[in-house]
This record gives structure tokens, sequence and C-alpha cells, in this order.
């Protein structure tokens, strides 16, 4: 198939009727840097369309933004990566995703306008009976927040009440899904019945030779916070699950990502 044709279909066919030269090079970049599953340069299969020409305009957008950032994923070793394209997310409008919100009673207000940020809400109270803390307000893309059931759900059956968000929407964050709205940074949980915090900084024990789900930890509290990631991971909530296993930026937290369009989940 030619590159182009092949490139633009995919998402799903719908695009082709609009994609434009323009956008036809974007999805080229975008594939040639960052592949499709590992080392491929094939399209990527998502989700079964059609789109509508809101949802190919966002899809446009989010592609020309992304389209030149380095594939960090692949520069670490000891990555683990599936694929799947049932879980693969394609951005909605923002009346479709805020009215997934309304429906999974997602606590939030919308707000006008924060930088780059296609469909900003700020969250306003526990979701699913899990506090998100954070320093500040908590403002991410809707998409992100729609993600948030699923993620207490996955907290909850580990008996987490509460998580520290250290870090959420980060404008001025180069190459980073925090600058769009679509990163969470994770620093601490807590249960009712534990006596302290669980801090990722002190409580997660580093597994540098071993991929990261594969590992019993020996200690309760180490075993807790990685059977979290592994949790997130398997589940597809999030495209990307980043431990103190990946580099030492990310040795105080657990980065999650989600990646409209993308259909590579990443644990490491
Ligand atoms: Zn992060």
């Amino acid at each position: 198939m030619d590159r182009r044709l092949a490139a633009i279909t995919v998402l799903a066919p719908a695009l082709a009727a609009s994609a434009s030269l323009k956008s036809a090079t974007m999805f080229d970049k975008i594939i040639s840097i960052h592949g499709t599953y590992l080392e491929t340069t094939e399209p990527m299969e998502c989700g079964s369309g059609p789109l509508g020409p809101e949802e190919t305009s966002i899809v446009h957008e989010w592609f020309e933004r992304v389209a030149g950032w380095p594939n960090f994923r692949v520069m670490y070793p000891m990555g683990s990566w599936s694929m799947d394209v049932e879980a693969c997310r394609i951005p909605r409008p923002a009346s479709a995703c805020l009215a997934d919100l309304d429906a999974a009673g997602v606590p939030y207000e919308p707000l006008d306008h924060a930088e780059h940020v296609f469909t900003p809400v700020r969250i306003t109270g526990p979701v699913g009976g899990v506090t998100f803390e954070a320093w500040g307000d908590l403002v991410m893309d809707c998409e992100m927040a729609a993600r948030l059931p699923a993620f207490a759900e996955v907290l909850a059956g580990r008996d987490v009440t509460s998580v520290g968000i250290m870090s959420a929407h980060r404008p001025a964050a180069a190459y980073s899904f925090h600058a769009i709205g679509l990163a969470l940074d994770v620093n601490w949980m807590k249960a009712t019945h534990w006596q302290r915090a669980l801090w990722v900084k002190t409580d997660f024990q580093k597994t540098p030779d071993d991929y990261t789900c594969d590992v019993v930890h020996s200690t309760g509290t180490s075993r807790t916070l990685v059977g979290v990631a592994c949790d997130l991971w398997r589940s597809r909530i999030f495209s990307t699950v980043i431990t103190p296993n990946y580099n030492e930026g990310h040795a105080n937290h657990f980065h999650l990502d989600l990646r409209p369009g993308d259909n590579r989940f990443f644990v490491r």
C-alpha cells in the first residue's frame, strides 16, 4: 500500500475524506518517529470509526503536536509493551467526553481555557471513593478525567483511598503529555487501614535487571505499589505506566499518560 494512503487510514476510514497533504505528511512523520508497535512502520489500527469532522480536526491537531516529539519509551531498556486495538482511544469532541464524565459521576468543573488542552476540566472531588490530592487545582483534559473512574477502581481493589498527584497539566513541559493535560504523576498512596502513606520514592524497590511486572517484591509496601502499577498496565487504562525502574527522572513517582490514537501499552 502507498505509504501516504496507509498513513491516512491509521485511525479510521473517515479520516481519508478530509485528510489534506499536510496531514498525510504529519501521519508519515508520527509513524516514522513513533512507529506503531516497537519498530514497525505499519500504520496503527485503532478503533472502528468513522470519525466526524470534529474528531478529525482534534486528531489532526493532536498528531501535529506529538509528531515531532522524541520516542522516549524506546530509549530505555526493559520496557514491556503490548498492543490492543480495542483499547485504543480516539479523542472525542468536548460534548461527547463531558457527557461521559456526567454519566460516570465524575465531579468536575469545565474550564474555558487551559493552555494546549483540548477540553480542560478541573476535578472538584473524590472519584469512585478515591481522593486525588493535588497541591493546586487538579486540571486535565477531559479524556484523562474520563479514565479516573477506572483508575479509582484499580486503586480501590488494593484498598487505596487517596493518592497524591504531584503533577498533572504542565503547559511548559517539553515533549510531554503533561503539556496537553494527558498525564498524571502519582507520588504517594494511602489506605484507611495502613498506618502511613506509601511513598513511591522510598517504598518502591527498584528492580533494574528485570521486567517490572515479572518481579515478586519482598516487602509488602513495594508489592502494593508495583501491584497498582501492573494492574494499571494490564487494565489498559493508560497508554504508559512508568515507575522508578524507568530512569532517575522518575525516582519518586509513577507517571501515567494517555495517548489517543495509539494502540500500544507500555510499562517499565
Ligand atoms: Zn509525568
